[in-house]
Parts: structure tokens; C-alpha cells; sequence
């Protein structure tokens, strides 16, 4: 069988695939790599998009650089960016499928046999437990053609219904806030924005450390812009900022609705643009009366003279744009959050013009294509798996079976764990993603790694949190190893590139997900994905009509050659335009002239007109809710979590491997602690604590600083153990984690306590 998949795939799918050593009788292929000179790819860290410039020699990137030339990032790179190429030298890199053993042990095998283990155990699981006992975690850090080709494999090929992303973890407040608001998940900006504005809101954003580059496009407006910052912590970003309101911790909705109520109260509200373009807004400003400076400010800890102040700069700014990340998206009633920073650029009609929009800055390198393509909750470009003619759509542009195609949405990640806690999944297959450290409340998926009966890790590393629990590992090739495409949080569509070669036997995803579809016996319905470059093309076509259409874009070089893409593009934009006919005008008319490329930089919505049936934009509330676990005399401190460096992504899975970045931030867990309360515990700076919650405990050292407030602690994410400690708590639209607000406390060791 494994020889047989092998033949059958010969000619049909990438070079890669076919150079699997393992006595398959392919011979040598050459390797298909960028040639000598220069390549520029899109940096596969965060969502920035910037794009790097890899130097070759014989083909292979040696060193990388920022490009100049990229509309993007100007010639600029933060450190992971620089140091992109180093995680891809690790040692510890996964070059052999594994398959654990009777004992217990991790076994190498040839890609044929880990093929044949992966069928087998799930038809197996299917066939017993039906479509639901199976489901996959996938990752906003692999290629939209890779997640696109996942999502149709498992849900139209093998039968799955369930299947998420770690971008749950990241983006889904967004995505679900757009939707409802707009009618279409669609962030309205361009970077240009950020140089535009004469005020610039940033909600929950530290964009100074954690989006860096686009710091440096605020830094560049020429406008002397006025800066606010609603953050509990004194971040880079607050301390840059003109007025920083450190409110407490997630008490942001009633701020935001207080905003609302003095813009309206003193007639700072665009009330053309409402009329013409909006929705509820009547019932918006009926609700928003009861949230008066007074009662803000018990809610938030903030000023009455503040909350002024700060609505006073937004009502008065010409161009106002209003950018949120995490610090909402995060939370417990994070879409209604959002929701209340879209409404306040609605009613003051920032929006469509340079300068203005309500923007959530995306988090992974490719979260963007995440929520367009990987057909887990939403069905491939956007659609809806309940709508019939959208399922209709996708079978005739895909030619797969209607019937294939889930008529329901998928659970979302949260409850795919529970599930397969619980031991209703009993199959799960993750790809590149470390949800054993990375997801909240760690003992959650500890509880479901017990329970599974199959376990498959696909990872470019054999050594994280997760593969530990693997019973298959399957070797991915990483960013820089493979071809594609990523969406940038601009909606850039942005091109990545092969500079280097994966060791061993490690595939691309690609190459992976159509080895295991010519496995499963479905490989012909996946006939036309025969390389990422003829799935971007499938992917154009998913996109047709849709209002990310992108059928004007040529191909990869095209994209490459303009510096990336927004969408839409459409065939129509790219068409050459007609010339004027004039009336009676018979002379020949001048050849037809090619339509200019695209911009470099375009906004959304500059027409007015948004996505909903009605073309408006909805005015969306409701009443804040406090957060579900409280702090008491046991637990008396509120977590705080975020990114601890501009040098550590997520897990550190791919950071901690580049000696020069691991130099930039400290190499164990630090909590910082404001000295109030540092010395009423007798805690010393630099000693070891233990931060304890309800649920588990985490050693730290104390960093002790007023960047924090009295009751409150912050620990970078990044540090395994964290998620020991946090609170699963969900916002109930979107179902993102809430990793933002948890009670613990503060115990020193007893050697470490200040005896002064
Ligand atoms: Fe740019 Fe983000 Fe990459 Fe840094 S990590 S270089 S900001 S894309």
C-alpha cells in the first residue's frame, strides 16, 4: 500500500514529496530552491507582514535582511524577523516520522508506514465513534494553501466535522466582531493609516513591543498625533502615549460605552454619516446614557477628569483611528469590547478616510488566512457551512460531493479539548501548534491527551509540550522551507518562499496533507491541488464575488512584484478600462489603457457602504458583565498576561533557538509586581516567588515595578508553566480564551522574604 500511494503520487505532487527516502524507488529529484542571488519572502512570525530579504548561495539563504522596497515594513525588521533563519537550524528538529511503541517509546518510521498508522487508526475511530470522535488544531503560522487543503482533506475527504485553529486563540473576537458589525470579517485599514492619523486609540495594544514595526509607522506621522493607551499596565506603548488610562483590568466596555456617552452628550458625532450608513444607533445612544463620567469612573478606577479628557481628543480629532489586539480579544465579553471600539468610530464617521478605522492588529503571521481559508468554523472564503448555497458554491468550484460537505459549523477549540476530555474525540491530529502550553488552563489538555486514543502531532520540532504526548509525529517543514502565500493584518497578501531546505526526510504541510490524502483513497478529489501555486488558484476562485475577492491577482510573481496585495482585487479592477465613447463619435478609439496596478496601500469602506444585506454597519452593545473568576483575601492579586519581548513568539518554540534572541529577555519566568504590595510581602526584587491560582503554581522572579498597579501582577506568556495558572474562562461569541484576568497570589520562598 505505502509503495502503492507513493507511484500513484509520482509526477502529481511536488518535488519534495518525491525525494522521501526510504526505498520508495523515486530516484534523485533536484531540489527545488530559489537560485543564487536574492529572495524576498513574508516574515512567518507576526502579522505585521514584513517582508525579508534572503541572500543565496547555491540557493540556500545564508543571511536575511529587511526589504526596502516592501510596502510593509520600509526597509525595517524587528529582532525575530532578523533572526528568522536561526530556528530552522535547531537541533531538535523532527526529521523522521515517529510512531510510539507497546513500550511507550518513539520509534522512526519510513513516511509509508506513518501514512498507512495515520489511516488506519482513524478510519478505525470513525468507523466505531462516527464523524465526531475525530478532529484537528491547526495553526495560523502555515501557508493559506496548506490550511485550505487541510480543511477540505479532513472535512470533505475523510469525513471530519470538527476542526479549529490555534487563531481561536488569537483572532476569533475579531473575526466574529467584524461579522456582526460590518457583515464581513474585514479589518478596513492600511499601515498608511498609522502615518494619517492626528489621533491614534490604541485598546489593549502594546504595539511598541509586540507589533514593532508598526510602531515605527506611528513614529513616522508627521501629524504630532495624540496618543491614548487604555491599558491596566504602564506598557511601552502607555508610556510613549499622550494620555495613558490605566483602567482596571477588563473594565474597558463600560470606558468605551463612557466615551460613547460624553461624544454624544456634546455632539462630537458624525450624525450624515450615521443617518446614511448605520443601524440601531437610536437604541446605541438610549444605551449608552446610564454610562456617565461618575459611573465610569467607579467602574474603571479612572478620573472623571480623565474619561474626559480622553473623549475630548477623540471628539475633536479629524482623523481618528482606533486600534485594539489582545487586551480585548482576550477577554470574557471581548466581541462586545470590540464591538464598542467599532461603534465609536461609526458615530464619530472615522471610517474609510486616511487615517481612521476601527482596527484590530492581527496577531499570527497568517491568522488573516486563517479565518478566510482553513474551513474549520467558517466554510472556505468566508462562507457559512449552515447555508446550503454556500455549500453549493464550494462543491461546484472544489467539483467535491454537496453531500460531502458538513452542513454544520465546527466546536470550537475549547470544546474539541473538552471532547476529547471527556472521550468523545478519541482522534485528534494538530499541526504546528503547542497547544500543551499554549492553551489556557494547561490541565484541560492534560486531562484530554489522557483520554485520546490517537494522538498525531505534525510540528517542525520533536521536542514541545505537546509532541511529548504524541502518538505519531509527523516531520513539518518550517517557514523558509516551502512555498505559499500569507495575509497580513492589512489584508496583504504577501508571498513566502522556499530558501531552504527542511532536513531529513520533514515535508511541507502541503506535501504532508496530499500524502495523506492519496492514504485515505481521496486523492482524486484533490486532483487540481497538485501544488501551493494551483491552490492559490482554487483559492481565487473561492474568493469570486466574495468581498475578499482576489481573482485580479496573476500569480505569485505578480504578487511579489507589486510588494503583496490587499484584497479585494478583483478581475474586474485588473481589467483594462473601456475608453469613453462619445456620443456620435465615430473616429477610431484610442487603444484600451491597462488599468494602473493596485495601490500600494487601500482602505475599505470609503464608500460607505459595508457588507451587511442593508449596507450599514451595526451599532452592537450590551451590558458589561463582571469577570468570571473574582480575586479574594486567598487569592488577592488579578493576572496579567501578554508578550514579554519583542524577541519571544508565543512558545518560544521557534525564539528560544536563536542564541541572539534568547540574549534579548530573561531566561526564566519574571512577575512583576508593583512595590507597594512588593513590600508588603517582603518580597525583594530579583527573588523567587510562587504565584499560585486555583488551579496550579508557577515559580517567577519578582520584578518589581510600578509598571503594574497595586493588586495586580504581569507574566510574559511566553514561560511554560504560565497556563498552569490561568482561568478558562470564554467570551461566549467568539469562544477565545479569556488569558487576560485570573485571581492568584503572591507567596515568597521562605529564604527570599526581606527581613529588613
Ligand atoms: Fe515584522 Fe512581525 Fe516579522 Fe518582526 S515578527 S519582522 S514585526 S513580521
Amino acid at each position: 500500500m505505502p509503495l502503492e500511494i507513493l507511484r500513484r503520487t509520482r509526477g502529481r505532487m511536488t518535488a519534495e514529496l518525491a525525494r522521501v527516502p526510504g526505498g520508495f524507488g523515486l530516484g534523485a529529484v533536484p531540489r527545488r530552491l530559489a537560485p543564487a542571488g536574492t529572495a524576498n519572502l513574508v516574515c512567518g512570525f507576526c502579522a505585521t507582514g514584513c517582508s525579508l530579504r534572503a541572500h543565496l548561495q547555491d540557493g540556500v539563504a545564508v543571511n536575511l535582511s529587511p526589504d526596502p522596497d516592501y510596502p510593509v515594513n520600509l526597509g525595517m525588521a524587528c529582532p525575530k524577523g532578523w533572526e528568522a533563519l536561526a530556528p530552522l537550524q535547531a537541533s531538535d528538529r523532527a526529521t523522521r516520522p515517529m510512531v510510539r511503541g507497546p513500550g511507550g517509546s518513539l520509534e522512526p518510521v519510513g513516511w509509508g508506514k506513518a501514512a498507512q498508522r495515520f489511516v488506519d487508526r482513524f478510519r478505525q475511530i470513525l468507523a466505531e465513534h462516527g464523524p465526531e470522535s475525530v478532529a484537528f488544531l491547526s495553526s495560523g503560522q502555515i501557508c493559506t494553501e496548506e490550511m485550505a487543503l487541510l480543511g477540505a482533506l479532513f472535512k470533505f475527504g475523510m469525513g471530519g466535522i470538527h476542526g479549529d485553529s490555534n487563531t481561536r486563540q488569537c483572532m476569533a473576537t475579531a473575526h466574529v466582531a467584524y461579522k456582526e458589525s460590518f457583515g464581513f470579517d474585514a479589518p478596513p485599514y492600511t499601515y498608511a493609516d498609522f502615518e494619517a492619523s492626528d489621533v491614534l486609540v490604541f485598546v489593549g495594544s502594546n504595539p511598541c513591543l509586540a507589533h514593532p514595526i508598526m510602531w515605527q509607522r506611528v513614529l513616522r506621522n508627521p501629524n504630532r498625533p495624540t496618543i491614548l493607551v487604555l491599558d491596566p499596565r504602564r506598557t511601552e506603548t502607555a508610556a510613549a502615549a499622550t494620555q495613558h488610562l490605566a483602567l482596571r483590568p477588563k473594565s474597558d466596555l463600560s470606558l468605551l460605552y463612557g466615551i460613547a456617552h460624553l461624544l454624544l452628550h456634546h455632539g462630537w458625532i458624525d450624525t450624515d454619516f450615521i443617518r446614511q450608513h448605520t443601524s440601531g444607533f437610536d437604541a446605541f445612544s438610549d444605551f449608552v446614557g446610564c454610562f456617565t463620567p461618575d459611573y465610569v469612573s467607579a467602574q474603571t478606577g479612572l478620573g472623571v477628569g480623565e474619561i474626559i479628557r480622553a473623549a475630548t481628543a477623540i471628539g475633536r480629532g479629524k482623523a481618528v483611528s482606533f486600534w485594539w489586539t489582545m487586551g480585548v480579544n482576550q477577554g470574557h465579553e471581548a466581541v462586545r469590547t470590540a464591538q464598542a471600539i467599532i461603534n465609536l468610530a461609526l458615530m464619530t464617521g472615522n471610517i474609510g478616510r486616511p487615517g481612521t478605522g476601527a482596527n484590530s492588529i492581527t496577531g499570527q503571521c497568517n491568522a488573516m488566512g486563517s479565518r478566510l481559508y482553513s474551513n474549520t468554523t467558517s466554510l472556505l472564503g468566508g462562507r457559512t457551512f449552515t447555508d446550503p448555497e454556500h455549500r453549493a458554491e464550494v462543491a461546484g468550484i472544489l467539483d467535491v460531493p454537496l453531500d460531502s460537505i458538513p452542513s454544520s459549523s465546527s466546536k470550537a477549540y475549547d470544546q474539541i479539548l473538552d471532547d476529547a476530555a471527556s472521550g468523545r474525540i478519541k482522534a485528534l491530529w494538530i499541526i504546528a501548534t503547542n497547544t500543551a502550553q499554549s492553551w489556557i488552563d494547561s490541565q484541560r489538555f492534560q486531562e484530554a491527551a489522557r483520554r485520546l486514543e490517537f494522538l498525531v502531532v505534525q510540528d517542525m520540532y520533536v521536542s514541545t509540550a505537546t509532541t511529548d504526548h504524541a502518538h505519531l509525529i509527523l516531520p513539518a517543514a518550517g517557514w523558509g522551507e516551502k512555498d505559499g502565500t500569507f495575509i497580513n493584518s492589512e489584508r496583504r497578501i504577501g508571498v513566502v518562499r522556499k530558501v531552504a531546505q527542511a532536513p531529513g526526510e520533514a515535508l511541507s504541510d502541503f506535501a504532508i496533507f496530499r500524502l495523506l490524502g492519496e492514504a485515505w483513497g481521496c486523492g482524486d478529489w484533490f486532483q487540481r491541488w497538485t501544488s501551493p501555486a494551483a491552490t492559490f488558484r482554487l483559492l481565487q476562485e473561492l474568493s469570486r464575488g466574495r468581498p475578499c475577492d482576489i481573482t485580479g491577482i496573476q500569480n505569485y510573481a505578480h504578487l511579489a512584484e507589486e510588494g503583496g496585495i490587499q484584497w479585494p482585487w478583483t478581475s474586474a479592477d485588473a481589467q483594462p478600462a473601456e475608453p469613453e465613447a462619445q456620443p456620435d463619435d465615430l473616429s477610431p478609439h484610442p487603444p484600451r489603457q491597462p488599468r494602473s496596478q493596485p495601490a500600494p496601500e487601500r482602505r475599505l469602506f470609503a464608500d460607505g457602504r459595508f457588507f451587511t444585506p442593508d449596507e450599514r454597519a451595526r451599532f452592537i452593545h450590551e451590558i458589561p458583565r463582571r469577570a468570571p473568576e473574582t480575586t479574594d483575601s486567598e487569592f488577592p492579586f488579578v493576572l496579567l498576561t501578554g508578550r514579554g519581548s519583542s524577541a519571544q513568539w508565543h512558545t518560544n518554540t521557534r525564539t528560544g533557538k536563536s542564541e541572539i534572541l534568547r540574549q534579548l529577555y530573561p531566561a526564566n519566568a519574571y512577575v512583576e509586581l508593583h512595590p507597594n504590595d512588593a513590600r508588603s510581602l517582603r518580597v525583594l526584587n530579583g527573588s523567587t516567588v510562587v504565584i499560585a491560582s486555583r488551579r496550579g503554581t508557577l515559580h517567577a522572579k519578582a520584578l518589581v515595578s510600578a509598571s503594574v498597579q497595586p493588586g495586580q501582577v504581569f507574566v510574559p506568556m511566553h514561560y511554560p508553566g504560565v497556563n498552569d495558572l490561568t482561568f478558562p474562562a470564554f467570551d461566549p461569541y467568539s469562544r477565545q480564551p479569556s488569558y487576560k484576568f485570573c485571581a492568584v497570589r503572591i507567596d515568597p520562598l521562605p529564604d527570599a522574604v526581606d527581613k529588613r
